[in-house]
């Protein structure tokens, strides 16, 4: 199983490095903010889940962003500028990346009946919403558009979410194990397209994600070592950059 993911993964990796998006025109980007909306949406985002705790994400709605004038001036300075295109295509594979994670927990939820699964899946949607933000912030398309659960534009995404629904149907383990590769594969890939923008709104919704993977990440291993007794190995980062993330995470908490 490992090494059918990895290569999709690396496959992940390459696509989204090459891929073009289709149809983006940057030229469009000059924007009449929603402004206290966007706000609100980003400073939402990052909805934590420990372990099995009945933590539940703050609703995004429309109507929460009134009084905020210095962040909508903030937000306004951040979209005043144009994104490259490697930032678009990924911002286009963010959105249904955090897609790809809900709609698995989606699933193994109602597999498994777990918490867990169904905890971190509606932190994954506001994920998905705060890669939305972006999309509309800068007028370009939405790979996402109508797609059901386990739908994707992306081929390799989808593959991959294929790949991952079959693994993680063997067993309560294996599901885990899942959660933990989806996490680790979102960490690696924001770290990647954090390295690839400058662009502050961008920046602030991939520091977002990436505090609420690194929870995520944490509470698959904490339960996937209660339900084996076994030390959870690292997936796809460095034994390294687990270790490091690992006690980020226990410290913040
Ligand atoms: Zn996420
Ligand atoms: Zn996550």
């Amino acid at each position: 199983m490992k090494k059918n993911i990895l290569v999709l993964v690396v496959a992940v990796f390459v696509m989204s490095a090459c891929a073009a998006p289709a149809a983006v025109d940057i030229n469009q980007t000059e924007v009449d903010l929603p402004q206290a909306e966007t706000v609100s949406v980003l400073e939402e985002s990052t909805g934590l889940v420990t372990d099995e705790s009945e933590v539940s994400d703050p609703v995004v709605t429309e109507e929460t962003g009134s009084g905020e004038e210095t962040h909508q001036a903030t937000i306004a300075a951040l979209s005043d500028t144009e994104l490259s295109t490697s930032e678009l295509e990924g911002i286009t594979f963010m959105r249904e990346e955090e897609k790809l994670a809900r709609d698995v927990y989606i699933q193994l939820a109602d597999l498994w009946n777990m918490n867990i699964f169904s905890n971190i899946s509606r932190s994954e949607d506001t994920h998905m919403e705060a890669v939305k933000t972006l999309i509309d912030l800068f007028g370009f398309e939405d790979p996402v558009q109508d797609n059901e659960v386990g739908i994707f534009t992306d081929q390799v995404l989808q593959d991959l979410h294929d790949e991952l629904m079959v693994s993680g149907s063997i067993s309560l383990a294996d599901a885990l194990l899942v959660g933990g590769a989806i996490e680790e594969i979102d960490i690696l890939d924001l770290q990647k397209y954090l390295d690839q923008t400058s662009n502050s709104a961008v920046i602030e919704v991939y520091e977002n994600l990436l505090r609420g993977s690194i929870k995520h990440l944490n509470s698959f291993v904490s339960n996937y070592e209660r339900q084996t007794g076994e030390t959870y190995q690292p997936q796809f980062l460095t034994q390294e950059e687990y270790q490091e993330l690992i006690s980020l995470s226990s410290g913040s908490n």
